[in-house]
């Protein structure tokens, strides 16, 4: 579900140029955000097929998803500020719940991916980050930055390759042979987000627990 959030949170660029821009300058942003929701729909023309559930669903996170990014762009609009594009890679365990962090403080965590394509300048990740976080305003210059704490995850991610659906399929009719079942983002060798790894490790133990009664 995160991911299935997180991966709409853009919006079309013809919303925020031809749109947004065209709100006067003192426009109240709730007035805007109003607007632009309703507008949604003329970007999204799946969204009039609202007696198919499939489509119903992909509007609901649209909605979800998009809302802090349309609430940030008004308020931002009506104070004269530039639109920032959403960051994915962002969170804030902090307003997860006030019990991630002391009294009065706030945490924020940030991603950042990399490959042998895209090598990491590790003596300077750190500094770097601090630097984005500032120059995009989720930092303020005078924030006491009180632990700093970065983790290497190898390996984090699933890689795709042409030959990803052929040599997952031979593994597991393997695996399947050996009455060995595998779940999770590793197990199934799929992008899956946690709720997916989940519902997979779910399913496996249906599958064992089917097998050993049959
Ligand atoms: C940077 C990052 C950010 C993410 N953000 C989100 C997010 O915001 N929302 C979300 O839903 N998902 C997110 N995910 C994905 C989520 O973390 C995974 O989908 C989920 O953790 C997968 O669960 P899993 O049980 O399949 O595997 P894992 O959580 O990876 O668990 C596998 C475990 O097996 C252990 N292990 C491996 N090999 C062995 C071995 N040989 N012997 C014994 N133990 C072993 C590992 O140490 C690990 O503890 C993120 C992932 C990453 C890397």
């Amino acid at each position: 579900m995160t991911f299935d959030v997180t991966h709409h949170t853009f919006i079309h660029e013809n919303m925020r140029k031809r749109f947004v821009d065209g709100f006067h300058y003192d426009a109240h942003p709730m007035g805007m955000l109003v607007s632009a929701i309703a507008a949604l729909g003329t970007f999204y023309d799946d969204a009039k097929d609202i007696k198919d559930k499939a489509s119903r669903d992909k509007q609901i996170l649209r909605l979800i998803a998009k809302m802090p990014t349309l609430a940030a762009m008004s308020f931002r609009f009506s104070v004269g500020l530039p639109f920032v594009y959403p960051n994915n890679s962002l969170s804030f365990p902090a307003n997860f719940s006030p019990r991630n962090v002391p009294d009065g403080k706030s945490s924020v965590s940030t991603e950042v991916a990399y490959s042998r394509h895209r090598p990491l300048e590790r003596d300077t990740m750190v500094e770097r980050t601090i630097e984005s976080l500032r120059t995009a305003g989720i930092l303020a210059r005078e924030d006491e930055i009180e632990l700093v704490h970065a983790e290497e995850i190898l390996p984090a991610y699933v890689i795709y390759d042409l030959a990803h659906g052929r040599n997952v399929a031979t593994i597991r009719e393997w695996l399947r042979e050996q009455r060995i079942w595998t779940a999770g983002r590793f197990g199934e060798w799929q992008y899956l987000n946690m709720d997916h790894s989940m519902a997979s490790g779910k399913a496996a133990a249906e599958a064992i627990l089917a097998d050993v009664s049959a």
